[in-house]
């Protein structure tokens, strides 16, 4: 199977959606664009052994290669559109392309997302995928913005995807699923629009990628430990090992975003199953944690980072 064969095969589908007015096959993808919409654009690479361990499925691989890059663009309040995929492949093997297509597709076709092109080569496996979105004009979410006094919220419970990560092989299945199948919260963040005043995804740890969205904002931020919306495998462990993986593990691909406690009832309307929130906008800034005694301390919990 040559390089041509191969995209056709697994990668080219019929139907474009009407905006897409050329996908694979030219020299490059045309987009009509609407009126009155912006443009978001985001790419995520994940290399195998760093961003996956070597023997996750294929089909998971798939997934998780868009599901990063569609958290991106939730994070924005983006409506997500298209992507590009740029495969390195160790070998045009059918046993890994197929799963790997069909766990692609399979959130693909969940959000209404088009292949549009990309590029293929041969070397150790890695993906990349550039993602675009809309949002209509000057509405895209920000990490700057959060004001004193909003109330921090995460889109979903923390932390499964790490304890999976520290588990192995070991892990349950729920688990694993946490680790392999994120779901980019797309609806939500779209919900976020007016309402929130700063938003990111979780992708390195919600202490890490909070203090971006802080530091982005001017601002500082104290956490109630007890109210962290922890995933239900952690509630068994001791609290300080479950506050460690929800705080610093990462891989969780839930919103964490800042508004004002009102704003919070009306989206939690919408979301029934939105946690309650875990801390407040400071003026202080930093990140702290509130003691029982009303007292803060300093909270430093290392995200994850490639260059350390
Ligand atoms: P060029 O040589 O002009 O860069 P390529 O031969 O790399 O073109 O790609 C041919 C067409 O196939 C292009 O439209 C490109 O976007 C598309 N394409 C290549 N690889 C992929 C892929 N992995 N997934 C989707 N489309 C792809
Ligand atoms: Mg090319």
């Amino acid at each position: 199977m040559n390089e041509f064969e191969l995209i056709r095969r697994y990668f080219q589908r019929p139907q474009l959606p009407s905006w897409c007015v050329l996908g694979i096959g030219d020299d490059a993808a045309l987009i009509r664009p609407q009126p009155g919409e912006e443009l978001l654009l985001c790419s995520d690479t994940l290399v195998a052994g760093r961003h996956f361990p070597v023997a996750t499925d294929a089909e998971a691989i798939g997934w998780k290669s868009l599901a990063v890059n569609l958290s991106d663009l939730a994070a924005m309040g983006g409506q997500a559109q298209g992507f590009l995929l740029n495969l390195n492949l160790p070998e045009a093997s059918a046993d890994f392309l197929e799963p790997f297509a069909r766990g692609l597709f399979a959130l693909a076709d969940q959000h209404g997302v088009a292949l549009v092109g990309g590029d293929t080569t041969r070397g150790p496996l890695s993906i990349s995928i550039t993602a675009f979105g809309t949002v209509p004009h000057g509405q895209a979410i920000r990490r700057a913005g959060a004001r004193v006094g909003d109330v921090i919220v995460a889109g979903g419970v923390v932390g499964a995807a790490a304890l999976a990560l520290h588990e192995g092989a070991a892990a349950s299945p729920a688990l694993r699923r946490a680790l392999d199948y994120p779901q980019p919260q797309l609806a939500l963040g779209q919900a976020l629009r007016g309402l929130a005043h700063a938003a990111i995804d979780i992708s390195d740890g919600l202490a890490a990628d909070l203090s971006h969205l802080l530091q982005a904002s001017g601002v500082g931020a104290k956490l109630h430990l007890d109210q962290l919306p922890l995933a239900p495998a952690l509630r068994a462990l001791e609290p300080p090992q479950a506050r460690r993986l929800a705080l610093g593990g990462g891989d969780d691909y839930v919103l964490c975003f800042t508004l004002p406690r009102a704003a919070y009832a009306a989206l939690r309307a919408k979301f029934p199953d939105l946690p309650a929130p875990f801390g407040e906008i400071t003026a202080r800034r930093g990140l702290y944690a509130e003691c029982p005694d009303g007292k803060l301390e300093p909270l430093s919990v290392p995200g994850y980072q490639h260059f350390e």
